[in-house]
């Protein structure tokens, strides 16, 4: 027996099925380790009479692209039609009602929501960083910290990407809505950046309490962070610090990039020294053929975030010729419109089937490491269903939706409504939709809503 039996909390997991790799496994036996992480795996094993019985099993999804307050426009924007610059108006409009605590409201609410949907960790793409004037709180990483206590709260990874924003677009200042994101050069950014991780390190280390929390980082785009400051970043970040930034999800992005700097963002990153397998670039939405090859040769990680690209209108990334040519895919709900990693995996899927007319393009292991995996990686994690990799596990339960399905493409037809227990570090922390202490998400989004008064005028 393992360590892990010491503590009533952990206990071993039996799966009729379980998805190892994109390859189903019957009777697999997950045993996890004190400190949460997967000790073995067994498959062709009989159940123990204290372990944890499900059906079928997933490795837990891994969120490589969020911004938690997004939220607060879902169902709020489909009114009047528009585009993403248009949307985007709405979403300055929100992020100017946060403040520290209602910023920790609506997190808290968004990552209980995630967990229960079966994101066991997140990557939040987080600039909203001082107060709507732009001058820093009290304590300049008040917003950060809420996003972490928001976080431990419910019990999901989180990996803070604190990102550097210092230009409204390229040569132009900080608009005065985007003030608050800004730290107004590159070397103020890095100073509160170290200052954040010296604030993660030096928290408790208490097993079992201790919030899992990763700081990383992110350059928002190049249109707010010019070629020499990415330059000087990427230098600047240890080579172990996890860096994302958002690509080309317009064709405008790309169009604003060649007239300032002579050449499209993904150029701008080359040049710049920060293609590298430890970068992710969110939306390789409108990438040419030579791009594709570059990203692809760095092995840089495409985030692609298929609700939301559909939701905003940007267009199709090309995933099959990113995996071909090099890059690992991984999947993000960013906007938050919807929260739900079996919508986003299928999301990538039909994509290509829309693009290309036929189907399968991706195969099922690409689609489970895309969610789970690949992702984890990106936010400079462990992920899959193997010894050494965090007990983090998805019960899917057998649902009308489900029934029928055969187990390898069960996360082809499932949504987060049949979602069951959600296991992160050997614990249960979620089960049918609410989280193991009982707290429903939806309640806790009407509280983040009360107390984030962002009225009728959002959208
Ligand atoms: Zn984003």
């Amino acid at each position: 027996m393992t360590a892990g039996c010491s503590d009533p909390s952990v206990r071993p997991i039996h799966a009729s099925t379980a998805l190892i790799d994109g390859t189903v496994q019957h009777n697999v036996r997950i045993v996890p380790s004190a400190d949460g992480m997967i000790a073995s795996v067994i498959v062709g094993a009989e159940a123990g009479a204290r372990d944890l019985r499900f059906g079928h099993v997933v490795a837990g999804a891994a969120n490589a692209h969020s911004h938690a307050f997004h939220r607060l426009l879902r169902g709020r924007t489909h009114g009047n039609g528009g585009d993403f610059w248009q949307w985007r108006t709405a979403m300055y409009r929100a992020a100017a009602c946060l403040d520290p605590d209602g910023y920790h409201r609506v997190a808290t609410a968004v990552f209980a929501e995630m967990l229960t949907a079966g994101w066991t960790s997140v990557g939040e793409f987080h600039y909203v960083h001082h107060q709507t004037d732009g001058r820093p709180y009290p304590s300049e990483n008040a917003m950060g910290e809420a996003l972490i206590a928001a976080a431990a709260d419910v019990s999901i990874r989180l990996t803070l990407l604190d990102t550097c924003y210092l230009h409204g677009a390229p040569n132009r200042p900080l608009a005065r809505e985007q003030r608050r994101f800004g730290d107004g050069s590159v070397d103020a950014w890095l100073d509160r950046w170290h200052e954040l991780r010296a604030l993660v390190d030096r928290s408790p280390a208490t097993p079992g309490t201790r919030p899992d929390v990763l700081v990383g980082a992110a350059i928002h785009s190049v249109r707010a962070v010019a070629p020499d400051e990415i330059a000087r970043i990427i230098e600047a970040l240890h080579a172990d610090v996890p860096v994302h930034i958002h690509l080309s999800e317009q064709i405008a992005e790309n169009t604003q990039s060649a007239e300032a700097y002579g050449m499209r963002p993904t150029a701008v990153l080359d040049r710049a020294g920060a293609l590298s397998p430890r970068l992710s670039v969110v939306h390789a939405t409108h990438v040419r053929v030579d791009e594709i090859a570059l990203l692809g040769a760095a092995g840089v990680t495409a985030v692609l975030c298929p609700t939301t690209e559909s939701d905003l209108g940007d267009g199709i990334g090309p995933a099959r010729a990113l995996a071909d040519a090099g890059a690992r895919l991984a999947l993000g709900s960013d906007q938050n419109a919807v929260i739900d990693p079996f919508l986003e995996t299928r999301g990538l899927e039909y994509g290509e089937r829309l693009a290309g007319n036929r189907r399968g393009v991706l195969t099922l292991p690409m689609l489970d490491a895309a969610r789970s995996s690949n992702g984890a990686r990106s936010l400079g994690r462990i992920g899959g269903i193997a010894p050494g990799a965090p007990c983090d596990l998805v019960e899917v339960r057998e649902t009308a939706t489900t029934i029928g399905a055969e187990p390898d493409q069960v996360a082809l037809v499932a949504s987060a409504a049949d979602v069951g227990t959600v296991i992160v570090g050997g614990r249960v922390v979620a089960e049918s939709g609410l989280l193991a202490d009982g707290r429903d998400p939806a309640e806790l989004l009407r509280v983040a809503f009360r107390s984030v008064p962002t009225g009728s005028g959002v959208a």
